[in-house]
């Protein structure tokens, strides 16, 4: 018996899947070194309002392999929060973010607000209130000016921590977006039902509403519902003029994306700051 259970295991093991599993074993062990020697580190893309002015950014993750190059957060943090390691990760990101906050604070930039992705995981986890309520404590950084963004999977994995967990948050001073919105599943109940004060329109969405009906009447809708409940949109991936004078007829004057700026290290998204600083008109 114990040879056939044997020989049901190799049969389990082609090569095909023991080449999988030995990839995803070294792509475990390269995250975990990354996290240990701090090579995954926050670029920041800046936010704008309807005159074009800097309102904050949004802290977006970078893990720069010296073998693989570049390797994209879509691939990283799914992988962070299999393998247990996304409060470490998690951690660490905000960690950064908020240095960066009490930075900017203390160099006259003190209105801009910082948004921080958090993932499902990152947030259920027992400890999540109180991580951040240590890491605003370590860095200085206002919590006023903090947004955290989270997404609609993220509500719905388990409601009530959600509800608790956002009250907590906001009871600090904490702000919250709701990302990608229109890609899940959310019920209009929770959106009313949690302290969320902006919701940021799926670039997708932006991106093809003026080639498609349905993606523009997509657009409108969301961008009627916020501004309805109280919310600000915000639209990502912003990517041409066009697009941005559509959003801003429809009511969306909020916007993030490569037409007015691309997710940048620290140093180089403050000297655009202090540029603008220096030549307000522009
Ligand atoms: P997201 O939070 O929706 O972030 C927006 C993504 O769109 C970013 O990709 C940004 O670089 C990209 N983007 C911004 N403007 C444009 C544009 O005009 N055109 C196009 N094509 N793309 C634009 P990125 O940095 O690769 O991040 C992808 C996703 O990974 C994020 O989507 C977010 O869900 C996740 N992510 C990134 N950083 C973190 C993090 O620190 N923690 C967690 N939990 N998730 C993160
Ligand atoms: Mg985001
Ligand atoms: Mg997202
Ligand atoms: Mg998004």
């Amino acid at each position: 018996q114990a040879k056939a259970a044997g020989r049901g295991r190799l049969r389990l093991f082609d090569p095909g899947m023991r080449a999988a599993l030995h990839n995803r074993v070294r792509e475990e062990s390269a995250l975990r070194e990354a996290l240990a020697e701090a090579r995954i580190t926050v670029h920041y893309q800046a936010q704008f309002d309807a005159e074009g002015r800097v309102t904050g950014a949004e802290a977006l993750a970078r893990w720069h392999d010296p073998a693989r190059g570049w390797i994209p957060p879509a691939e990283f943090i799914p992988l962070a929060e299999d393998c247990g390691l996304i409060g470490a990760l998690g951690a660490s990101i905000l960690e950064q973010a908020c240095e960066a906050l009490a930075r900017w604070q203390r160099q006259g930039h003190g209105r801009l607000t910082l948004a921080v992705n958090v993932s499902a995981r990152q947030f259920h986890e027992v400890a999540f209130v109180d991580t951040v309520r240590d890491i605003l404590h370590r860095t200085g950084a206002s919590p006023w000016r903090l947004r955290l963004e989270l997404t609609e999977s993220l509500l719905l994995a388990d409601v009530e921590d959600t509800s608790e967990k956002m009250h907590a948050l906001r009871a600090l001073g904490l702000r919250f977006a709701l990302d990608d919105f229109g890609t899940g599943y959310s019920s209009l109940a929770y959106l009313r039902r949690l302290p969320f004060d902006q919701l940021k329109i799926h670039q997708g969405f932006v991106q093809a509403a003026q080639q498609d009906p349905n993606d523009d009447a997509i657009v409108r809708t969301v961008i009627a519902l916020a501004n309805t409940l109280g919310l600000e949109p915000l639209a990502e991936g912003v990517e041409t003029e066009a697009q941005r004078e559509m959003l801003a007829a429809y009511g969306c004057t909020a916007c993030q994306g490569y037409l007015l700026g691309r997710p940048a290290p620290e140093a180089e998204f403050v000297a655009r700051l202090d540029a603008e600083a220096a030549h307000p008109t522009e």
